[in-house]
């Protein structure tokens, strides 16, 4: 059948939203996007979005209490049931355990997680050319140079993490958006 419940791991700049938007597409499933979710409350002017600004603009990470009370909610809509692609959710170990106690009261654990990977410098390019067409305040070079840093010393724990339960699937990152998203769902229908 192929996995539904599924968190996508990638360096800043690796395509995770653009790929996550292919797979929500084929799988019908809803795409959760904690940065996506944090700059809408940027810019509404929720109390949230006023405690994560300074933090997202300087490339550092959103406290884990925020972002998992974020998580928590949208993943118990009824949507969420069918299946979901976490984006950007969870970057840090104490987040990924929080992840697991969300998912255990729901009876629904997470089923593969993707990882795309790609080089620093192709990244750090990608990011440079997002930041001239999209403009997103934490897009410079300075910024990209710490989300990198934050990446690795946070999130890229989460490969083991996941690995030690059998759940990642590794993807190169580097191809054309076609290419790397044809790996990806042979990735997840194998998984
Ligand atoms: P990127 O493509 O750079 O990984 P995202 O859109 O996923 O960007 O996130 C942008 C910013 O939002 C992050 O640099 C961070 O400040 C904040 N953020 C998003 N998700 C999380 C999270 N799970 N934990 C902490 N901070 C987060």
């Amino acid at each position: 059948m192929g996995a539904t419940r599924i968190v996508l791991l990638g360096a800043p700049g690796a395509g995770k939203g653009t790929q996550a938007a292919r797979i929500i597409e084929a799988l019908d499933i809803p795409h959760i996007s904690t940065g996506d979710m944090l700059r809408a409350a940027v810019a509404a002017g929720t109390e949230i979005g006023l405690k994560a600004k300074a933090v997202m603009d300087a490339g550092q990470l959103v406290s884990d209490e925020i972002v998992i009370g974020i998580a928590r909610e949208r993943l118990s809509e009824p949507d969420a049931s069918k299946g979901f692609v976490l984006d950007g959710f969870p970057r840090t170990l104490d987040q990924a355990a929080a992840l697991d106690g969300i998912l255990e009261e729901i009876g629904s654990p997470v089923e593969c997680c993707l990882a795309i990977t790609v080089e620093t410098e192709e990244v750090v390019q990608r990011l440079l050319k997002r930041a001239e067409l999209e403009g997103r305040a934490d897009d410079n070079e300075e910024t990209i140079r710490e989300r990198m840093r934050v990446y690795d010393a946070q999130t890229a724990p989460l490969l083991e993490y996941y690995g030690e339960k059998g759940m990642v699937k590794e993807v190169l990152g580097m191809g054309s958006i076609d290419s790397v998203s044809v790996s990806l769902m042979s990735a997840l229908e194998a998984a």
